[in-house]
């Protein structure tokens, strides 16, 4: 028998079980594959350009928030859904004083935690969570909550929230509650627009390819909920989950009641050529093309930090 507080249970009430233990299971019995088995993958140029995407968007965000403070300013940064830490070198690279890990699959993050331990010169702390960010207060849980953070990041793993209105409200409360004023959070997200674009002209149901595939119940309705719109998400060796749809709109409507404005939205496609107007980034996109092509040829010394930089994408 359990004995429930008020307050547990009437969260329970509110929040039916729903898909996040489906989720935890998949990504928790996902194997973790080296980098000469990835790179055999068929989508491992599609996940370099999502590393690429993932590493602007996080440098972006880390200038912002330095220019505004002193040079050695301890950057705090919660990672939302960090999963087996993929984005734990774009952290040492930005060089943030600390990193808080939270993602619902305690395998994922028992290797994330693995891999901050065995990454070498690591000079951030971090601790690491597990929990279901759409249903815990992350507050009570975190020991940097006092200090509150600069930077909340939740890559490809927002969506996941929007399986129903409270989810998706605990999880903006997670990322507000902890943000210092003037914080930021960023997060990537599937295109809802896309993919009912893409939806329409391929008969209303699925459309994909042999690598990827998005599938709607037959009995979706003709007017769908703005949460709980599920669709199950197929990517060949990475991926095979319940997902919902978020419109933009909406969760701009639904930050904006916690606090958070809206600064940017972009596609991925105007991220990138927005990004190559940069020196920088165009320099590291023709290093990581370089290494694709040839991925064991010796790069020439001079680049020697960009190099680095590149292969910290592909051993992601
Ligand atoms: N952010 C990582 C990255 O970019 O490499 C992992 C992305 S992976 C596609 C999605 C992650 O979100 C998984 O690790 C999954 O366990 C996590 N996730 C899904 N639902 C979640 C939830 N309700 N609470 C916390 N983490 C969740």
């Amino acid at each position: 028998m359990q004995i429930l507080n008020p307050q547990k249970l009437s969260e329970m009430m509110l929040m039916p079980e729903g898909h996040g233990s489906t989720v935890a299971s998949f990504y928790n019995n996902l194997e973790n594959k080296g980098l000469q088995e990835r790179s055999q993958s068929r989508i491992y140029y599609m996940r370099n350009s999502n590393n690429w995407i993932k590493s602007y968007i996080i440098s972006h965000c880390l200038e912002l928030i330095r220019d505004r403070q002193v040079d050695d300013y301890p950057i705090i940064v919660l990672d939302l859904g960090c999963g087996k830490g993929g984005d734990l070198r774009k952290w040492q690279k930005g060089n943030i004083r600390h990193l808080v890990c939270a993602d619902i699959a305690e395998t994922s993050l028992q290797q994330c935690k693995e891999r901050y331990e065995t990454t070498r010169n690591i000079r951030f702390s971090a601790e690491f969570i597990v929990a279901d960010c759409t249903k815990t207060r992350l507050k009570n849980k975190m020991k940097a909550a006092e200090k509150k953070l600069d930077l909340v990041s939740c890559q490809f793993a927002f969506h996941y929230s929007f399986e129903s209105l409270p989810q998706a409200e605990t999880m903006l409360q997670n990322i507000s509650e902890n943000l210092k004023r003037g914080g930021y959070f960023c997060t990537t997200i599937p295109n809802a627009n896309e993919i009912m674009s893409r939806l329409m002209k391929n008969g209303g149901k699925s459309f994909g390819n042999e690598v990827y595939r998005i599938e709607f119940p037959e009995d979706r309705p003709d007017n769908p909920p703005l949460f709980g719109d599920q669709y199950n998400f197929f990517l060949e060796g990475v991926v095979d989950c319940p997902e919902f749809l978020v419109h933009p709109k909406t969760l701009e409507k639904l930050a904006e009641k916690w606090n958070l404005e809206l600064v940017w939205c972009k596609s991925f496609a105007t991220l990138y050529n927005d990004a190559l107007k940069s020196s920088d980034a165009q320099r590291l996109l023709s290093v990581m093309y370089a290494l694709e092509t040839y991925p064991s040829r010796n790069l020439v010394t001079e680049t020697d930090g960009e190099y680095s930089h590149a292969q910290q994408y592909l051993s992601n």
